[in-house]
């Protein structure tokens, strides 16, 4: 698998679901890893396993994001890598839907992508070298009922990694999505039974996917060898959408 010793990675959202997997997984091909998160950890950078380290963030903060990327590269001196992947749901319909559940979603998944993106990649400039990748969505391409804030959300993500992609080329940055399907985690263990069962029969590939099919993904876009690829969108979603 691919190599990445002596890189330095921040993951946002990494207390659970597909953050903690991605952050393990950059991990064990040998990059020291900052896991960022809303409720989890201190505040200072703490070291919480070999070569993985914690840090409570909100993504929504921009003072707090600049903080605690200074911090990161204060300690580290660098980041190599940025993994956008924070992200929550506050579905209803149009017509039900309050601003607080409108503004909430395009807080984080937006806005978030927005802070962490200029205050990183303004470090990477310096380095002429990085990795960003953000966490899209397959509803973000497709669209989805109930789901107005969450899909304006990640395609707003899609449109922003392919401007900044143009940005930063010329500074060796790469800056890709990932749109996964539908992938087994807390955010989708509330789904009801039929509604997974639907879900599930628009799957050629027949099952959900797995933190480990979004966590192979990241680790491809973060290596080295990915380095010709920049504004891509890498669908991850057992051919539920092409
Ligand atoms: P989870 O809800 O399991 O995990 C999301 C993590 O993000 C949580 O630890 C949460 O913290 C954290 N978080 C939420 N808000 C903030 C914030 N403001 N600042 C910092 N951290 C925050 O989600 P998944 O792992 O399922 O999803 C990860 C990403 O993948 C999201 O962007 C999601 O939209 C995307 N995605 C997921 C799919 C799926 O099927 N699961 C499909 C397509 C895309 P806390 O628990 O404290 O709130």
């Amino acid at each position: 698998m691919f190599k990445l010793e002596n890189q330095v990675a921040l993951v946002t959202g990494a207390a659970r679901g597909i953050g903690r997997r991605v952050a393990e997984s950059l991990a064990d091909a040998g990059a020291q890893v900052v896991l960022a998160d809303f409720s989890d950890w201190e505040e200072d950078i703490t070291e919480i396993g070999k070569g993985i380290f914690g840090v409570r963030l909100d993504v929504t903060d921009p003072a707090r994001v600049k903080e605690v990327v200074g911090n990161v590269v204060q300690r580290f001196e660098r980041i190599d890598v940025l993994v956008n992947n924070a992200g929550i749901v506050r579905d209803n319909l149009l017509i039900r839907m309050k601003e607080e559940e409108w503004a909430s979603v395009i807080a984080t998944n937006l806005n978030g992508v927005f802070f962490l993106t200029k205050e990183v990649v303004a470090k990477m400039m310096r380095k002429r070298y990085g990795r960003i990748i953000n966490i899209s969505s397959i509803v973000g391409q497709m669209g989805n009922p109930g789901q107005a804030n969450y899909v304006a959300s990640k395609a707003g993500v899609i449109g922003f990694t392919k401007a900044v992609a143009r940005e930063v080329a010329s500074r060796n940055i790469t800056v890709n999505a990932i749109a996964p399907g539908y992938v087994a985690t807390p955010m989708t263990e509330n789904l009801g039974e039929k509604a997974k069962q639907d879900l599930l029969g628009m799957v050629p590939l027949g099952r959900m996917g797995s933190v480990d099919d979004i966590a192979n993904g990241v680790l491809y876009l973060a290596s080295e060898e990915a380095g010709y690829i920049t504004g891509h969108v890498l669908n991850i979603n057992g051919g539920m959408y092409m």
